[in-house]
């Protein structure tokens, strides 16, 4: 028997609980009828036009992304402006579109950040952020099975999230032995307070600024990873597509959206270990 969007809607709401989002956050069906039955489910970390592509493609019924499409209000989506574009084609192909974001980041077990603490090998995790749920909240921070130098925690990190074109850079003495690690899905810089005070050896997040990075630098309390963003919050993705299946017992086929959505293209000018600044 078909499943319906709503039905769908239903288990994700349940792993992802809306009500865990941040009140600036814009989670939830974007557009889509919940009567419609649902076969297939496309997971992916943006809703751009290339993504958007693919759900065409593959006939799939509903498109779960993480950042939402529209954070700020609109007062209409016309088909030529470039987002309202991506709601006239998804409307057209009978897909529906759904958002979890921030509750994602704080789901237990199953979030962002559970994923990303995960895919790194952490062990006894818990979130950085505390709330009432002492399971839920934003980052984890756990061992290392095994202690590396912060240079070797590099490479790991580097091994296990997606290739970007920014990379994974770190700041901190690269010999530094590194066991207790905190990680943030998406933009954590936030936390690194919060992090240090766990006890974290590293913070691994992504978009670190050059003064937050500089002045812990200085204070040597930390060291830091930063990798792109898209490659922080994709190890998600396969969890959520994965589960999903499973509480629907096998009843849609979910997948992962083969389109890289980091939204930088080429990098120049990159060092391993920079020299001594000058003109190139
Ligand atoms: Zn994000």
């Amino acid at each position: 028997m078909a499943v319906s969007l709503g039905e769908v809607l239903a288990a994700l709401d349940a792993r992802y609980d809306p009500a865990l989002a941040e009140s600036w956050d814009a989670v939830g069906l974007v557009c889509g009828d919940r009567d419609e039955p649902v076969r297939r489910v496309l997971f992916a970390v943006d809703p751009t036009a290339d993504v958007v592509d693919e759900v065409i493609e593959t006939g799939a019924d509903l498109l779960v992304t993480h950042h939402p499409l529209f954070l700020t209000p609109v007062h209409g989506v016309p088909a030529d402006d470039a987002k309202g574009r991506l709601v006239h084609r998804l409307v057209r192909a009978g897909a529906a579109l759904f958002v979890a974001h921030t509750n994602a980041d704080r789901a237990p077990g199953c979030g962002v950040n559970d994923a990303l603490a995960a895919v790194l090998g952490l062990r006894n995790t818990q979130p950085l952020e505390r709330l009432d749920d002492p399971r839920a909240g934003l980052g984890r921070v756990g061992e290392l099975e095994r202690p590396v130098p912060l240079r070797e925690f590099a490479a790991l990190v580097a091994a296990a999230l997606p290739v970007t074109v920014g990379g994974v850079r770190s700041a901190g003495d690269p010999e530094q032995v590194v066991r207790r690690v905190a990680v943030c899905g998406g933009s954590g810089g936030s936390l690194m307070d919060v992090a240090a005070a766990a006890g974290a050896d590293v913070l691994l997040t992504s978009d670190l600024k050059h003064h937050s990075v500089s002045e812990w630098q200085q204070s040597m309390r930390m060291s830091v990873c930063d990798v792109a963003h898209f490659a922080s919050e994709w190890p998600w993705l396969p969890v959520a597509s994965e589960l999903l299946e499973r509480d629907m017992s096998g009843r849609i086929e979910a997948s992962v959206s083969r389109r890289r959505t980091d939204p930088w293209t080429a990098r120049v000018g990159q060092s391993e270990e920079p020299a001594e600044p000058s003109a190139g």
